[in-house]
């Protein structure tokens, strides 16, 4: 992470930060918004961004106004019906498409991005704030996951920085605070466990939708609580701290932690371990990507150690293979991240559309990585090649099933 670069102008200072939200009617972006009216004077919404929800994206555009919204994959109707619930504020402009979303983050009036819309198909507004130069708060780690390799030295190479919003990499951020990065042993990165933590494999492997969509602790999207009762969100989340941190995968370690208070820690060389804990609430790690170095009082639930009686600690080796295809991807690199994505991508949507099975998600991502390890990988990919690896993926997983 770059440390050195001289941040946005901070509330309190003349100029406020501007900022723009991607996946803004998500899970991640609502509270984002939720967070910035929080903040208030010293922030302003420039842009507000979705795919299709054009009845919130309304709603917030009303109570915030921002200078733009837009709708990346709307239909004909919301098209219509946002721009007709918008039609008395003129000053709002309304745009459509993908190219909408990297058009807003490269205008002028944006400082800050954040970065929450769900999976690969938030990979190009990211690439494009990076070359921009833009404050990246990150939410979106599919982008990380399936492009590390252009996204880093992008940003390095225009002084993007980019701010985690993933609970567990905001908690490692702000324990660097503590050390430099060269003085890390190993990152450990805690994990719920999800809901099948104390199944049998055999039991889990036939849960159903309605169980998968049950996470103990944390309130989020369908797509990530899946990956979450997967462990599949860990995995990603192991390439992304790889990414964020540039550790080698004998440096990142998984805990099994089922109360999520430790969002993930830092064991230091010298043995001391600096932890960030809180509440299971995402608007604190939101806050402090957009406030970074300043802390300011922030509007999420907080602690109550009266409540609290007991941490827990599993080593969850052997336990959850789906942990494994992230250190593999590190290891090997180059396209093995954008198929493993893209595979979980499609066995996850397929699982919620009652297609295949729980066990099915993990089995058959790790299948498609290995035959595109046997044939087709690349090494040194072009952001050409890594989206002919998404597709190629996510039609090897139907191969795959039937
Ligand atoms: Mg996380």
């Amino acid at each position: 992470m770059q440390h050195h670069q001289k941040p946005p102008a901070r509330s309190g200072q003349q100029t406020p930060r501007r900022v723009a939200v991607l996946g803004s009617t998500g899970s991640i972006g609502c509270n984002t918004v939720e967070v910035l009216e929080h903040l208030g004077s010293g922030y302003e919404i420039t842009g507000l961004a979705a795919a299709q929800s054009w009845e919130k994206l309304s709603q917030q555009a009303r109570r915030t106004h921002p200078k733009v919204v837009a709708l990346s994959h709307p239909t004909q109707d919301a098209l219509a019906h946002l721009r007709g619930s918008l039609a008395a504020h003129k000053s709002i402009a309304v745009e459509e498409g993908a190219a909408a979303l990297d058009h807003m983050v490269q205008r002028d009036d944006v400082d800050i991005v954040v970065a929450a819309v769900v999976g690969a198909a938030g990979l190009s507004p990211v690439l494009r704030a990076a070359k921009a130069g833009k404050w990246i708060a990150l939410a979106n780690k599919e982008a990380l996951v399936v492009a590390g390799c252009l996204v880093m030295p992008l940003a390095q190479k225009h002084g993007a920085q980019i701010l985690p919003i993933d609970s567990e990499h905001s908690a490692i951020f702000q324990s660097l605070r503590s050390g430099q990065a060269s003085e890390i042993r190993r990152i450990i990165l805690t994990a719920s466990g999800g809901p099948f933590r104390t199944w049998s494999a055999e039991k889990a492997a036939n849960a159903t939708i309605a169980e998968a969509l049950n996470h103990p602790n944390w309130n989020m999207g369908p797509k990530i609580t899946i990956d979450s009762a997967t462990l599949m969100n860990k995995a990603l989340e192991i390439i992304e701290a790889h990414w964020l941190f540039g550790l080698p995968a004998d440096r990142i370690e998984v805990l099994i932690h089922p109360q999520s208070i430790i969002h993930s820690m830092i064991e230091f060389v010298d043995g001391s371990i600096i932890a960030q804990l809180g509440t299971p609430d995402m608007r604190t790690a939101i806050q402090y990507a957009i406030t970074h170095p300043a802390r300011v009082a922030g509007c999420s639930t907080r602690l109550d150690w009266s409540k609290i009686k007991e941490m827990t600690f599993e080593e969850p080796k052997g336990r959850f293979p789906a942990l494994e295809l992230g250190f593999e991807v590190i290891r090997r690199g180059g396209t093995s991240g954008a198929v493993v994505n893209a595979a979980n991508e499609k066995a996850n949507e397929l699982f919620r559309a009652g297609t295949i099975t729980f066990g099915q998600i993990v089995a058959t991502t790790q299948k498609v990585l290995h035959r595109h390890l046997t044939d087709g990988f690349i090494a040194q990919p072009t952001l050409t090649n890594l989206l002919a690896a998404d597709q190629w993926a996510r039609h090897a997983v139907l191969e795959t099933i039937q």
